[in-house]
């Protein structure tokens, strides 16, 4: 690759990085995307959609298993553990597929390497020039130029202290592209991640371990949500272990031992889920002046912009929760600001959670404790699935929408559903908010019958204190 020079540059083609790229080329700037490994991110490649195309074979083997409920009596149903890993692969590679072509599109230039920014020239005149406004970057031997750099190499596995990730001790990642189904397994870590991979594999056959050392699974979300996770967890066969931490973790080639609760256990496969750190390391920011903050993340403004003029930094990079979708959102605000555009900053409140271990979970905003802690006057509307017609008929009573919300305006400060399909349930509720509604109109919104989404609205008039079936 010879210098060449773009009006935007991109480190990272994860969904930060692609979307903001589309983007920049759609506002017109001759734009490039640098990549070290693979179109698409982890995201595409080793996170998000492996980890749901993995689930998505463990949600048909669980309703196959309830076929009989239904009046379907099947044979024996075997797990092609390959063939599951083969669709995966088959998911991941249509996907970046299509990512690439999106990219082939929108005209923007796709550079194989890894990025580093050079430090600012200094002129002893101390007179800036256009040229010197522009910001170098290092891809293998060459030099690029922008006016504009996004940031977007996005995050990296991180193990807990004195456990390092080789041999069986696995990261996240590792753990979707799995060449064999481990028979015994251990998940540290029962945040959204930990959580999917951990009734994923006990669907799939595994014997899981799913270990916490909080007091709750998915401890940030809403307790209500928490309690009826984990009893369709343990119902899944997994033992499930809160408060609960390891120590003493020794492995061999093919096995992993640790101590918990003064026991020993030994598996084939640890899976450490316990958070991620922001791949800043290739990118040698301190020499480029781009500030870091106390977590280590890139310091950004409410339009993503670094301490350095004319570089920008989003996704897993930046503060906030580490989510596919909010990446995106903050790669358009990026490069709006940079073409010139009005932004707006990124509503955290309004980013949908999603966690898709089963029974699904999805939620946004404040739970209800955050809510009654933040000084909120709080009104709280709970609605299990089985009041709605659509419960019952699709088979799924035990799911649960709970509404919070407050007494003086209505407004909807935050939602927490779980049961079949809440991943995609949640959205109404991020919608209803942002566009401005509260708990009283989501009351009167008409919804189809019969739906889940019925809950919503009941949940909503539960609410509102005019619940109609319950
Ligand atoms: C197992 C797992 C499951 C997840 N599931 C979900 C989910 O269901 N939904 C959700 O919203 N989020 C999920 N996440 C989180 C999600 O993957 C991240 O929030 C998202 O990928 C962040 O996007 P990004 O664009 O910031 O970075 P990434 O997707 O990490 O992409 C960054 C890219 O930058 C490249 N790169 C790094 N350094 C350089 C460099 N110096 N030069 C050039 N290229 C570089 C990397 O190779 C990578 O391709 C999951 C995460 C994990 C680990």
């Amino acid at each position: 690759m010879a210098d060449a020079t773009f009006d935007c540059i991109v480190t990272g083609s994860g969904p930060g990085g692609y979307v903001a790229a589309i983007r920049a080329a759609q506002l017109g700037m001759k734009t490039a995307v640098v990549e070290k490994d693979s179109i698409g991110g982890r995201c595409l490649n080793y996170a998000c959609i492996p980890a749901k195309a993995v689930l998505r074979s463990a949600d048909i083997l669980t309703e196959i298993g309830e076929a009989e409920q239904f009046g379907l009596t099947l044979g024996s149903v075997q797990v092609d553990y390959q063939a599951v890993q083969a669709r995966r692969q088959k998911v991941v590679s249509t996907l970046t597929g299509g990512v690439s072509g999106l990219l082939k599109k929108n005209e923007v230039q796709v550079i194989s390497g890894e990025a580093s920014l050079l430090p600012p020239s200094t002129r002893r005149d101390g007179i800036e020039s256009d040229q010197d406004r522009l910001i170098s970057v290092l891809v293998g031997g060459s030099t690029l130029t922008a006016s504009t750099v996004v940031l977007a190499t996005g995050s990296v596995r991180r193990s807990i202290p004195g456990v390092a990730l080789e041999g069986p001790i696995i990261g996240t990642e590792e753990a979707w592209a799995l060449p064999e189904l481990p028979k015994r397994l251990a998940v540290v870590g029962a945040g959204a991640s930990g959580t999917e991979i951990a009734s994923g594999f006990a669907r799939l056959g595994s014997e899981v371990m799913l270990i916490e050392m909080l007091d709750r699974v998915l401890p940030t979300e809403d307790e209500d949500i928490c309690r009826l996770v984990e009893r369709g967890l343990k119902r899944q066969g997994l033992t499930v272990l809160t408060g609960t931490s390891i120590e003493d973790v020794q492995a061999t080639e093919s096995t992993v031992s640790f101590t918990y609760r003064d026991q020993r256990a030994e598996v084939d496969r640890l899976v450490i889920a316990t958070g991620r750190a922001p791949d800043t390391e290739a990118l040698r920011l301190q020499e480029a002046g781009v500030e870091l903050d106390e977590r280590g993340c890139v310091k950004v403004d409410q339009a993503q912009r670094t301490s350095r003029r004319g570089v920008y930094a989003i996704g897993d990079l930046v503060r906030g929760p580490a989510l596919a979708h909010k990446a995106s959102d903050e790669g358009i605000i990026a490069v709006e600001d940079a073409a010139g555009r009005q932004t707006h900053p990124i509503s955290y409140i309004d980013i949908p959670r999603a966690t898709f271990c089963t029974p699904n979970v999805g939620s946004f905003g404040l739970t209800e404790q955050q809510a009654k802690d933040a000084g909120h006057d709080v009104v709280v509307g709970k609605v299990p699935y089985g009041a709605v017609g659509g419960g019952t008929v699709y088979g799924d009573r035990t799911g649960l929408v709970k509404v919070v919300g407050e007494t003086r305006y209505g407004e909807l400060l935050g939602g927490h559903i779980v049961g079949s399909r809440a991943t995609e349930l949640i959205q109404e509720l991020v919608n209803v908010r942002a566009l401005e509604g509260g708990v009283p109109e989501l009351a009167r919104i008409i919804h189809g019958h019969p739906t889940l989404s019925e809950a919503v609205m009941e949940a909503a008039r539960a609410a509102d204190g005019w619940l109609i079936h319950g």
